[in-house]
């Protein structure tokens, strides 16, 4: 058991100040005031005056880090999962990019067998299929070579229980509506991105059973007076929830605060997109088939694209209370509760009796100070 004294508690309702969590066989077992949640004799106590307790941080696209990436090398996924509680992330969605069908094939495969033994690290709750059902003019740094039309022959194999959590695709693409009916089916999640859908192709799609959308205002048309597109439509729909870098790069920090004001709180999930660069020194990376050049601030093609972040999940948090004035436990909603409760991940995203002990202490200014994955401590300090 473990018994988390004088933290302050960040829930969905708000910060206790002053609060107690006792964790004990990797769940959440009580929490609430100090004075009301006794320690039992035996538990482990942690002092965490003067830090808030969050619920672990839900990274819902993440390509790669450490130097890996998942699209190109499948199998590092246990080692970039080792690494990713030193940022708070406690569970992820890692994200695979448009590619042979074999790729997504292999990664499913390396899900399914498990850790290495001994192996800890951020739990990956099942993949987000970035593509290859995206419009290729709006591609971004996906190969066009393996970009394919929806049809069901696609996602033979993609459900939920296979692993596949969320799919990104275009959803004004020929066929596209039959494949997202058939992966709601399924329990697969549906994002738009990648695409060129009007407004009027957007809301259509959400009619269908698309929920999210994928780094709003990348890779899609640009919110314009009597064009709102895909983007006006995500920011406009209170049905559907939308993934955001934060890095100030991908979005001006202007339009992040346009965005604070009309989903805050409740539709805005903060993704990394972070690429293998994340956690790494300048250098040259790759991201699927491509080499990526990062210089310390962004990660682009040759050309110029950006191809993902080197952002952390720690970092993004910090950034969206920066760029909006937010508080600390508001931008934590956008990694925790509104990720977890939008896909359905069970136990996740939340502090209250009977979720999972996925915990992290923090400073108020947003510093990781420890983190735990299943009441099991992973890293502490750094
Ligand atoms: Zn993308």
């Amino acid at each position: 058991m473990q018994y988390f004294q004088d933290a302050g508690l960040i829930t969905p309702w708000g910060c206790i100040e002053h609060g107690a969590l006792l964790a004990g066989d990797g769940k959440i077992r009580a929490l609430g005031a100090v004075e009301a949640i006794a320690c039992p004799e035996g538990a482990e106590v942690i002092d965490a005056h003067g830090l808030l307790l969050s619920p672990g941080f839900i990274d819902i696209q993440i390509n790669g880090g450490f130097g890996k990436d998942f699209t190109a090398e499948p199998g590092a996924l246990w080692e970039v999962a080792a690494g990713l509680p030193r940022y708070g992330v406690t569970s992820f969605l890692p994200t695979v990019i448009t590619s042979p069908p074999e790729t997504a094939q292999r990664a499913l495969e390396v899900l399914r067998q498990g850790p290495p033994p001994g192996w800890r690290g951020a739990q990956p709750l099942g993949y987000h299929l970035e593509g290859p059902m995206l419009n290729p003019t709006r591609k971004g740094a996906h190969n066009a070579d393996h970009i394919r039309p929806p049809s069901l022959e696609v996602i033979e194999g993609w459900s939920r229980a296979n692993g596949v959590i969320l799919v990104t695709l275009a959803p004004e693409l020929p066929g596209a509506l039959e494949v997202v009916q058939e992966l709601r089916q399924r329990g697969v999640a549906v994002s738009a991105g990648h695409s060129a859908a009007s407004y009027e192709q957007a809301l259509l799609a959400f009619d269908y059973g698309v929920g999210f959308g994928t780094h709003l205002f990348n890779a899609q048309p640009v919110l314009a007076a009597r064009e709102p597109g895909l983007a006006g439509a995500l920011l406009d729909d209170r049905r559907v929830c939308m993934g955001l870098i934060p890095d100030g790069i991908h979005v001006h920090p202007g339009m992040i605060r346009l965005v604070w004001k009309l989903a805050a709180c409740e539709r805005l999930i903060l993704i990394t997109d972070s690429m293998a660069a994340m956690g790494m020194p300048p250098g040259t990376y790759k991201l699927g088939d491509y080499e990526v050049f990062v210089d310390g601030t962004s990660a682009r093609l040759a050309d110029g694209m950006l191809a993902g972040s080197i952002i952390t999940l720690e970092q993004a948090v910090r950034n969206l209370c920066g760029f909006t004035g937010c508080l600390l436990e508001e931008a934590l909603l956008s990694v925790t509760e509104i990720p977890a409760r939008s896909l359905g991940l069970a136990g996740k995203g939340r502090l209250e009796a009977g979720m999972d002990a996925d915990l992290v202490l923090l400073t108020p200014e947003g510093q990781v100070v420890k983190t735990f994955v299943n009441g099991e401590l992973l890293i502490s300090a750094k």
